[in-house]
């Protein structure tokens, strides 16, 4: 991996992202925050001042090689393509990778939506693929994912192991079929990621084509997290990061409305002594949050994204 040219290319664009975000007035910023583009059904009618099209068509896209001004995001979509652009995307050899986003179903405390990391990684990569347009594309993401440890809260879906990887595998299988040749699982939830680990070279082996994964949170290294998040965390669990994620990415999945942490202890009865603990200290750290540190930590975790994935068209 070339891990080096990777943190490069991200100090470079940190440098310019201070300049961009920092130095803004970041409360003026949360309360003008109008964005929203994940494209992932939840939401089909708000779309406001897209986040996703003004990175596409804004400065980002002047820094990323070959990249195309103001692409339609659902281009990258296969899931909102026909199949005819689908065919002859990969037909003409445009089409050089996919990604399969996997995500959870599950408890984000009280506050955000159970959808949380399907949407959060979606949207990275989405936004990575616009990046490079027309190379990459963004398969239907796996929107549960291994949650037993949440299943004491109410409303967490969860797939056993081999149930989850058979259906990232059979991903993989059908975009094989179709003659991809590169393929990044990119992953957005925690208990997903030493199971994939562990597959994606057993995947690539069984399928002949170049398999890889990836968590988006990998972008960040601890010089990052510490920069940008003040309880120095990332990602957590629906503390610091992830609300300001969705604070910047889709703020209609947070819902503050009649939370109170204190009051929720006694009625949730956790029996893991450390669960609760943690819970406690996620809730407080999600004060933390602003959408601001949001963008930031999303733009650096695109960035690193389409990194990974040039290599991968490359290699
Ligand atoms: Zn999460």
């Amino acid at each position: 991996m070339q891990q080096e040219r990777l943190v490069a290319e991200v100090n470079a664009f940190m440098n310019q992202q201070e300049r961009r975000i920092l130095a803004q007035d970041i409360d003026k910023q949360d309360a003008n925050m109008a964005v929203s583009d994940s494209r992932f059904g939840m939401n089909p009618q708000t779309h406001r001042r897209s986040f996703v099209r003004s990175i596409a068509g804004g400065t980002l896209a002047t820094m990323a090689a070959g990249a195309t001004a103001d692409v339609d995001p659902r281009k990258v979509l296969l899931y909102e393509s026909t199949r005819k652009e689908f065919r002859e995307a990969i037909e003409s050899g445009a089409l050089k990778a996919v990604i399969v986003p996997t995500g959870s179903t599950e408890q984000h405390n009280e506050h955000l939506a159970m959808i949380n990391d399907t949407a959060s990684v979606t949207l990275v990569a989405q936004k990575a693929a616009l990046l490079l347009y027309p190379k990459v594309m963004v398969a239907t993401p796996v929107p549960v994912g291994i949650s037993p440890h949440w299943m004491e809260r109410k409303g967490t879906l969860t797939l056993k192991k081999e149930t989850f990887l058979a259906v990232v595998f059979e991903i993989c299988e059908s975009l094989q079929a179709h003659g991809v040749k590169n393929i990044l699982i990119l992953n957005g939830h925690g208990g997903n990621v030493a199971p994939l680990r562990e597959s994606a070279p057993k995947f690539a082996s069984k399928l002949g084509i170049r398999i890889e994964t990836n968590s988006y949170w990998d972008a960040y290294t601890p010089e990052i997290v510490k920069k940008y998040m003040a309880s120095g965390k990332a990602p957590g669990h629906a503390a610091e990061f992830e609300t300001s994620f969705a604070m910047a990415a889709f703020p209609e999945r947070i819902h503050w409305e009649g939370v109170d942490y204190d009051k929720i202890k006694s009625r949730l009865n956790i029996k893991d002594p450390q669960s609760a603990i943690q819970e406690e200290e996620f809730a407080r750290e999600a004060k933390l949050a602003t959408a601001a540190k949001g963008e930031a930590m999303i733009e650096i975790s695109v960035q690193w994204t389409a990194g990974r994935l040039r290599q991968l068209c490359d290699a």
